[in-house]
């Protein structure tokens, strides 16, 4: 599970990240989940995505 560069380094301020932890929910992270747990970064990418829709608009 990866983030684009913009999202990850928002989530790298989270100490929770650093201890390999979900920065969303703090749980601890399976071997492919980077940053956020797989829910979260469901979450995470669909805010994003409604982000970017809203400011291409403009
Ligand atoms: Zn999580």
């Amino acid at each position: 599970m990866t983030l684009s560069e913009e999202q990850i380094t928002d989530y790298e301020r989270n100490s929770n990240t650093a201890a390999g932890l979900c920065a969303g929910c703090a749980r601890v992270l399976d071997d492919d989940e980077v940053h956020v747990c797989g829910q979260c970064s469901k979450e995470f990418t669909r805010r994003g995505a409604d982000e970017s829709a809203k400011g291409s608009k403009v």
